[in-house]
Formats: structure tokens, sequence, C-alpha cells
């Protein structure tokens, strides 16, 4: 079969799974955390209003609902999709042509790669970047092209923010090339939990506009911003709305992860190839899950900027979350880089390295044996930053690892407890 393959299909086969950082540290998770600050989700329950619409959907007459819907999204859904973003976008948007519902965002991105990605195309990928980005670019016969975030040391001994971390301008406009096809943005960012300033998306969109690039922008953490922080769509700047696909996530959005409805919101133009790609692969997905859905956004329009709205109830009560884990890991002396949005923010694990027996010669980058060992030796589960970067970069910022924070304050305590026993132990000579 080997045989029968170029090397630039073989490429596209990749290694197989077993590399694979979640197919990894989930299995090390499972086997060895007594607390699990690692994978993104939500240790508490979505909000009742979901959940009661579900059941009701479940429970009531419309049997049709455990049918199939229409295979591009829900009508209900798409139907107040539409009307959502719409009203945030200041653009009148078509349910059945600028709205596609997806199996989670994560379908949505194999779509768009597969839609527009081709042989000798090139796809810019900021880093540190959801780790997905780069094999599903490889596997649609694309070149995943990087361009770092640049860490800048704080002001007066102050926290690292994720504002810290910055694109140089000129190394970001070497990026662009004829070959350019597109630029994948994640604002908020995971997992540095950066919200890119609308100076930062303009020069981004100048790029995009000026070498006919696609941005494929995944705005999954779009609610989750903090410090009164504002989440700007790259699609509302000048001549982005043409080139520009917004995905976003259910799963995010309503603390639901594991029913995997997502979307993506765009011109008909990019949509009717996502709809191809769709229609080809999967073409479905979870009628009553959608339609539980489109309840909650409807109830989300009509609390629009409201207190009891859930996109403003969740931030707060992340943030709150976000500063004492900021605050416990402070205290012990991991520093925490204070995140602007998203449930996740990276510590910096110089201090504690000395208390980790280490491999010399190991070609694995330190953060990651580090991880491995901490869950193994205290059951603490984490994610090391180097798995956020391509192959060549994975060393350059290897003293990082991620947490979620998105747990109930039993989890986080139980964490923090974890880290205050070792402190202990490491200043006990
Ligand atoms: N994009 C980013 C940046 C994510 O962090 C995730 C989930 N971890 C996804 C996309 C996938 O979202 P979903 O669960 O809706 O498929």
């Amino acid at each position: 079969l080997q045989a029968k393959m170029s090397k630039r299909v073989q490429a596209r086969r990749l290694e197989g799974t077993e590399k694979n950082i979640w197919v990894e540290f989930v299995k090390l998770a499972t086997t060895y955390s007594t607390v699990n600050l690692g994978q993104g989700f939500p240790d508490f329950p979505p909000p009742d209003f979901l959940r009661e619409a579900f059941e009701r959907i479940l429970s009531g007459g419309n049997h049709m609902l455990h049918q199939y819907t229409r295979g591009f999204g829900h009508p209900p859904l798409v139907k107040i999709l539409a009307q959502f973003f719409g009203k945030l976008l200041g653009r009148e948007l078509d349910p059945m042509t600028n709205v596609m519902v997806t199996v989670g965002a994560y379908q949505a991105l194999f779509c768009c790669f597969q839609a527009f990605v081709d042989e000798g195309d090139e796809v810019i990928i900021i880093e540190p970047f959801f780790d997905c980005y780069e094999p599903m670019v490889k596997m649609a016969g694309g070149t995943p092209v990087f361009v770092p975030l640049r860490p800048k040391a704080p002001k007066d001994g102050k926290l690292m923010s994720s504002a810290d971390w910055q694109l140089d301008p000129a190394e970001l406009a070497s990026k662009f090339s004829k070959q350019t096809k597109a630029i994948v943005l994640n604002s908020p960012n995971n997992p540095l939990g950066k919200v890119f300033s609308r100076q930062e998306l303009e020069l981004i969109a100048d790029l995009c506009v000026k070498h006919d690039v696609l941005c494929i922008s995944d705005e999954v953490y779009e609610w989750l911003v903090y410090d009164r922080k504002e989440h700007i769509r790259i699609a509302s700047l000048q001549g982005m709305w043409d080139r520009t696909v917004m995905i976003g996530s259910a799963g995010k959005t309503f603390s639901a992860t594991g029913w995997k409805v997502g979307w993506t919101v765009g011109p008909n133009r990019l949509l009717q190839h996502l709809r191809t790609m769709h229609q080809n692969s999967v073409y479905h997905c979870a009628t009553i899950a959608q339609d539980a859905v489109a309840q909650g956004f409807q109830r989300e329009l009509e609390l629009y900027g409201k207190p009891d709205s859930y996109f403003i109830q969740l931030p707060k009560e992340l943030q709150q979350k976000r500063d004492w884990l900021v605050r416990s890991l402070d205290a012990v002396g991991m520093k925490p880089v204070v995140p602007e949005g998203t449930y996740f923010l990276v510590a910096d694990i110089s201090e504690f390295k000395s208390h980790v027996p280490d491999v010399p010669d190991s070609d694995e980058p330190y953060d990651s044996r580090f991880a491995k060992w901490m869950v193994k030796n205290k059951g603490l589960a984490a994610i090391p930053l180097s798995a956020f970067y391509c192959e060549a970069h994975k060393n350059n910022y290897s003293h990082f690892i991620r947490f979620c924070f998105a747990k109930e304050e039993a989890t986080l305590k139980a964490a923090s407890d974890i880290l205050q026993k070792w402190k202990q132990e490491k200043s006990t000579p």
C-alpha cells in the first residue's frame, strides 16, 4: 500500500494517533489524576434552562425531533443563529446560506480546511495554537506556516498577562506570500487566554485584504472574556466579512462540550463549499441537541446584555475562578500568565523544576516530562504548553503548563492543596 502512495499523500496519513497529545494526556489523567485541570471542559452542569429544554423536547409530543432534520442545520437553530449573529455584526444574515451547523467547532474547522486548502497552499497559524489546526491543514494537502506570539516581560514585578504575548508585525507580514490561502485566528486564544485587541486584528485584516487571504476565525470562547475586555469579531472589520468564516461552539457557549453542536457563519460564497464538505462527510448533527441549543439562544437573545443572561453570568463566575487560581498559583511560586479570556491559563514551572527528577538527553520538551511526572506523582493533571507549538518550535517555550479553571470550587481547592503541600515539601530540607 505504501508503494502506491506518493510522499505527499503518505504525509497526509500522518503518524497515527499514538503521538497525539490528547490521546496521551487524557489517558494519563484517567489513570493517575485525582484532580484534573487538563482537558478543557467544565465539571459543573450546563445551565438549567438548557437541560430543561432538552428534557422538554425528549418527553414532548413532537416525535419528529427524533428523526433527521435539515442536513445543513436544524431550521430553528440556523434561524436564531442568523438573528443573533446578525445583530452582533450589524448585518442581515440569511439562515439558509450564511449559517451552517456542525458537529462541534471541531468539524467546522475540518470542513474549512478540506473545503479551502489544496496542494501547494499555505495556511498561517499563530503559535501557540489549538493543536488540531496543524494536522488538519496537512490532511488537506496544505503547508502550515507558523508565526509566534512573543512574550514581553511585564513591568514592575507584575504578573504577566496574556496581553503581553504579541505578534511582531514585520514577522507576521513576512509570512504572507502568493501561496497563502488562509490564516487561522483564535481569539480568545487557547491556550494563553489572549484576547486580540482591535489594533492587532486590524493588522491581520489589512494583510488578509492585501494578499487576498481567507480568515478562519475560531471564536469558540467568544463569551469568555474578563475585566470588561471586548471580544471583537474580525468579520466586522473593513473588508473582512467576505473573506471570513466565523466558528462557534455550543459546547463552550453553554458549558455542554459533550453535545457537540457547533456552527459556522459567513458569506454564501464561502459557506457553499463548507456545505459540500458537510453533505459528503457527516451530513447531519443530532436533532434534539440542535433544538435545545436553539431554545438556549432564543432565551439569550431575549436577555441580551441583561444581568440574567448566561453570557453575562458565566464569564462573571469564571472570572472569580480565574482570580482564585491565579492567587493560588502565585502563592506557591508557579507564576501564572493572567488570561484575558477563555477558561485556561498557563503557569511558569521554573521554580518547581529542581523538584522533578529529570530524564537527561531526552528529546521530549521539558514541560511535557514535567506534566507527566506531576500527574503520576502528585495526581494533578495539566497540559504542557509545548503541545500547542509545531515540532520545530516545541522546545522554545517549554517551561509552562496549561490549567483549565472551568471547575467547581472544590476541584480548584483540591488542586491548590496539592500545590501547597508540594511547596511545603520543597522547602523542607
Ligand atoms: N477550537 C478551540 C480553540 C477549542 O479549544 C476547541 C475545544 N477544545 C474547539 C475548537 C472544539 O470545539 P467543539 O468541542 O465544539 O468541537
